[in-house]
């Protein structure tokens, strides 16, 4: 299966702190470890890194006389350095990848040229799609559906720090909360469950793309059917 997958920002760090803790070598070393188990088993994956462990567009946006779209060029550089992190320590580990980036960074990383991230592919790779979609008032999970319709992707498997699914209310504050093995990505807008934005899971709904919400720990089992939550798009 080709599989695309989103890690949060959040998820490259330990949750606690995210301004001087922003990278944790055990949610890294359990993500690689996740990927590793599903490329043996012959899967294609992509990943669509997120960059809130660094920085948000919008909790700089009007702080220091700063605009809007400056905030989210920096949050966009913000996923280029969590993909260079993960670069470095998926080869660390003997996984190759390729940063590709939907900002010109010639002396960092390759553009993205979604021809040539197919490449990559197809060879093995594992490629990192970086700095969003290069344009201010989107988000990764924006991207991370955009980038699974056009490289062609089976699935878009979100991963999340902290939960392993999608839930009916939030876990942490509601012991009542239950996990939803299956919904419509109709009904997720609808009451407006918060996983993912609300124009994402649109696109998504749109051109038929099914997402699974599972935990990072989880990637290594992100088919297994008792792992996580399915959004239908319908
Ligand atoms: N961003 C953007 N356009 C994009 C993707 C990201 O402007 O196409 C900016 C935006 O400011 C966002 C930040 O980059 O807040 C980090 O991305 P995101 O919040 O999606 O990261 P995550 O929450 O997944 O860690």
């Amino acid at each position: 299966m080709r599989l695309l997958i989103k890690l949060s920002g959040e998820s490259l760090s330990d949750g606690t702190d995210a301004v001087h803790n922003q990278y944790n070598e055990r949610t890294l070393e359990t993500i690689v470890a996740g990927i590793k188990a599903l490329q043996e088993k012959k899967h294609a994956i992509a990943l669509v890194v997120g960059g809130g462990n660094l920085f948000r567009g919008r909790e700089l946006t009007g702080k220091l006389a700063i605009e809007r779209p400056t905030a989210d060029y920096i949050g966009m550089l913000a996923t280029a350095q969590n993909a260079l992190v993960l670069r470095d320590y998926f080869k660390s580990k003997g996984v190759e990848t390729r940063v590709s980036s939907a900002i010109s960074m010639p002396q960092i990383c390759e553009g993205y040229i979604p021809k040539r991230a197919e490449r990559h592919l197809a060879k093995g790779r594992v490629v990192i799609f970086a700095a969003g979609l290069g344009a201010p008032y989107f988000t990764t999970d924006s991207t991370s559906v955009q980038r699974a319709l056009e490289m062609n992707m089976d699935l878009l498997v979100m991963a999340k720090n902290g939960v392993d699914g999608l839930y009916t209310a939030a876990p942490e504050n509601d012991a009542s909360a239950t996990l939803i093995k299956e919904i419509s990505a109709s009904e997720v807008l609808e009451k407006n469950l918060k996983i993912a934005d609300q124009s994402a899971i649109a696109l998504a709904k749109e051109h038929n793309l099914t997402i699974k919400v599972i935990g990072v720990a989880d990637i290594a089992r992100a088919l297994n059917a008792e792992v996580g939550s399915i959004i239908q798009p319908k």
